[in-house]
Order: C-alpha cells, then sequence, then structure tokens
C-alpha cells in the first residue's frame, strides 16, 4: 500500500512538473538549423546546434551580444564540449558574468562520464572530476551551474551532464573554445 502511495505522488510530481514546463516553455524553429526546440520562458540555447536563442514575436532569433538573464539559461551539453579536463579557462581574471575584475575565483568540480568498463550489457560507467574555475566581481554570483543529475549507474551519459550559463557573451565564448563545434550539417540527414 505504502508503495502505491508512493508511486502515485512520484507520477504526481511527475505530471507537476510536466504542466509547469508546458506552461512556461515557448516552442519555435532554430532560425540556425531550424530544428524545433522548446526553451523555458523562450530564453536558452538550442539543443542542437547551441546557438543562443530567444523568443520573439515570430519565433526564435539569436540572442543579442552582452544579454544576461537573472538565471543561467544557455545549457552546454557535455556530449557537445571537448572532455572538462582540456577546457580552456575563460575569461581569465574577469567575472563570468559581466566581464568586469575579478576580486574572486569559484573553482567547480566538473564531473563527467570518462568511459566505461565490464561486460556490454552491465557495465560501469567511470567518471572524471575536472575543476574549472570562473572569476566573479564584488557584485555577481550564479553566472556558472554544473548540473550532474542523479542518474542510474552506467545509465548516466554525458548528455545529462551540463553546464548552464547565464551570460551569453561568455556562452559563446565558451563553446568557441570549448565546444566541438556546430554539428549541423553532419546530422542535417538524420
Ligand atoms: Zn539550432
Ligand atoms: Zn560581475
Amino acid at each position: 500500500m505504502f508503495i502505491v502511495a508512493l508511486i502515485a505522488v512520484f507520477i504526481a510530481f511527475i505530471v507537476a512538473i510536466a504542466v509547469w514546463y508546458e506552461k512556461n516553455a515557448v516552442r519555435g524553429v532554430c532560425p540556425t538549423c531550424t530544428t524545433e526546440v522548446d526553451l523555458l520562458h523562450g530564453v536558452g540555447a538550442c539543443g542542437r546546434c547551441g546557438e543562443a536563442l530567444r523568443a520573439k514575436e515570430n519565433g526564435f532569433v539569436p540572442v543579442e551580444a552582452g544579454f544576461v538573464p537573472d538565471h543561467p539559461r544557455f545549457l552546454a551539453r557535455f556530449s557537445r564540449l571537448k572532455p572538462p579536463s582540456t577546457w580552456k579557462i575563460i575569461w581569465p581574471g574577469r567575472c563570468c558574468v559581466c566581464a568586469g575584475s575579478a576580486t574572486r575565483e569559484e573553482k567547480m568540480d566538473v564531473k563527467s562520464v570518462a568511459g566505461q568498463v565490464g561486460p556490454m550489457l552491465t557495465p560501469l560507467n567511470i567518471t572524471a572530476s575536472d575543476e574549472f574555475a570562473v572569476g566573479y566581481c564584488a557584485s555577481h554570483s550564479d553566472g556558472v551551474r554544473f548540473s550532474f543529475p542523479p542518474g542510474i549507474g552506467y545509465a548516466k551519459k554525458n548528455e545529462q551532464c551540463m553546464l548552464a550559463v547565464r551570460s551569453v557573451d561568455y556562452y559563446r565564448e565558451f563553446m568557441r573554445e570549448n565546444g566541438l563545434g556546430r554539428q549541423v550539417s553532419e546530422e542535417a540527414g538524420g
């Protein structure tokens, strides 16, 4: 009985999240790669080509340079990035939100899936842990978040690990330096 109640609560939770997402997501077509994308509150990065987008009356347009939303909204999925151990520090000595002089540095512990070992059906993930530093001025925080969702064992994939970035300029620079590049053409067929 308890299990049933627990499952019911879990399902209600999932449905609530789905409803909330439907209400807050804006659907449109990426002007760069023509993929249909959903963006929470109409601001974010295209999941396919990585273009930073915002909703306008007639669909999505690339975000103007200098744009900084209230929260990190531009998601960089690890499956589209070079291995974290090779990442270049972006804007060294400067704030990752406003690009002003940094007064402190935050070291993030970035975990990623580096590979798998063991039998094909039940392999074990090898996770890597790398340090990535971001700078902040005295008036900013919460410029870059790292998300490593609780995946179940080897089911966790690098697509589920991501950085969320607030400043679009920082995000674009990060993708230029540490991204795998646009993958529009090679995926166009499939
Ligand atoms: Zn796109
Ligand atoms: Zn700042």
